[in-house]
């Protein structure tokens, strides 16, 4: 139902959507991570783009500049600008990166040099009222930026409207991924991927939030087809977690090889679209306090993951939990031994931890690995 092609439309249309808006004079403004509140940017009338890159063919020009064991995440988006591979880069007329990863940290001061940057001083936890404080004025600093770049001045109720519309576009995405809360899970992870992927280049959030709503109607006849049950029912439930899944390989493999996953609490999953804005108190102090609490493994410490995983694991029936790092990230790697200690001992679910990079080098032994987890889950 939701194969290839329904993907392609969707990202035909958005790019449409995207060269229209540009014409008649929206800037476009590219981001890499989940902290950067994309509602600041749509209340200045510009779009926010997510640029971090999933493949790989960027990946060797890249490493002329960069250490070859650096993430692949980052590799390939810094490659992306060095060889201009990005529609979505190219278009952008300046980015806002966070400072979150020392990798990507260091990554942005080269990408300075071929796109305007400005880089947002993210503390590194979001435990303490200073950091909060330290927070908000960095948002404010980046208000003033975004409207000076753009002309446009963002009012609070421009901004409020905004908060309104990505609260719509996370509940709308939490819908999808609920279609896999019941006793049988009706979207293979790969589908949940593909209707709500493209919601990261919110250039039209009222048509994305529609063809997700159509998505979500179509699925719930899958509750009556017996035939589609039968496929589903004797596949083990895994919660996908860890780094972004940027890259499909690990997600492809542990479906072909009989797993599903029922959901993912990686960025761009559940970690970011569970969690609104809170649309009644003054909205810049709302947004930080949003966007701070983001449970990325960079923050230090980070409690919020873990009550984040066991929600997941409760609510969406989960067998077992693999956790996915790309080969160089050290936040992920070394908080991944927090993570399984949780996982094992205190919600008593099997975990396996995959370390790999964007290339195809380690696809059977991965395999391997993948299909004797899923055994032990049968
Ligand atoms: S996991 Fe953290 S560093 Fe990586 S993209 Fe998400 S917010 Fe950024
Ligand atoms: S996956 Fe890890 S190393 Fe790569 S950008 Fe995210 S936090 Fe940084």
């Amino acid at each position: 139902m939701f194969e290839e092609t329904y993907l392609t439309r969707i990202e035909e249309r958005v790019f449409k959507d995207t060269i229209l808006q540009k014409e008649t004079g929206a800037k476009i403004v590219g981001v890499y991570c989940a902290f950067t509140p994309k509602e600041l940017i749509a209340a200045a009338g510009a779009i926010p783009v997510a640029l971090c890159s999933g493949t790989s063919q960027a990946i060797p020009a890249a490493e002329a500049h960069l250490p070859r064991n650096l993430c692949p995440l980052i590799k390939a988006s810094y490659g992306h600008a060095l060889n201009d591979t990005c529609p979505y880069l190219h278009m952008a007329d300046y980015l806002l990166a966070d400072a979150t990863c020392d990798g990507k940290k260091k990554m942005f001061e080269l990408l300075a040099d071929l796109k305007p940057l400005s880089l947002l001083q993210l503390p590194q936890t979001a435990e303490t009222p200073e950091s909060h404080a330290s927070w908000l004025q960095e948002l404010y600093r980046i208000r003033a930026l975004l409207e000076r770049r753009t002309g446009i001045s963002i009012t609070d109720a421009g901004l409020l409207a905004q908060i309104r519309i990505y609260n719509t576009l996370r509940a709308t995405i939490c819908e999808v991924f609920a279609l896999n809360c019941g006793e049988m899970p009706l979207l293979y992870g790969y589908e949940i991927d593909h209707i709500t992927s493209m919601a990261g280049f919110e250039c039209n959030l009222p048509a994305r939030i529609g063809e997700m709503r159509e998505a979500i109607a179509a699925v719930h006849q899958r509750s009556k087809d017996t035939l589609f049950q039968k496929k589903m029912q004797h596949r083990p439930r895994i919660l996908l977690t860890g780094c972004p899944s940027t890259n499909k390989k690990v997600l492809k493999l542990i479906e072909e090889n009989g797993g599903v996953i029922v959901a993912m609490e990686n960025c761009g999953g559940l970690k970011t679209a569970g969690f609104g804005v809170d649309e009644t108190g003054d909205p810049m102090e709302s947004l930080a306090k949003r966007y701070l609490d983001t449970a990325c493994a960079c923050m230090s410490p980070n409690p919020r993951r873990i009550d984040i995983l066991k929600k997941l694991i409760n609510e969406y029936r989960v067998d077992g939990v693999i956790e996915l790092t790309w080969e160089g990230c050290h936040t992920y790697n070394i908080e991944a031994f927090t993570i399984e200690r949780a996982i094992s001992e205190q919600f008593a679910r099997p975990y396996l931890h995959i370390t790999t990079d964007y290339s195809q080098n380690d696809t059977g032994q991965l395999k391997t690995r993948i299909e004797a987890f899923l055994e032990l889950l049968a």
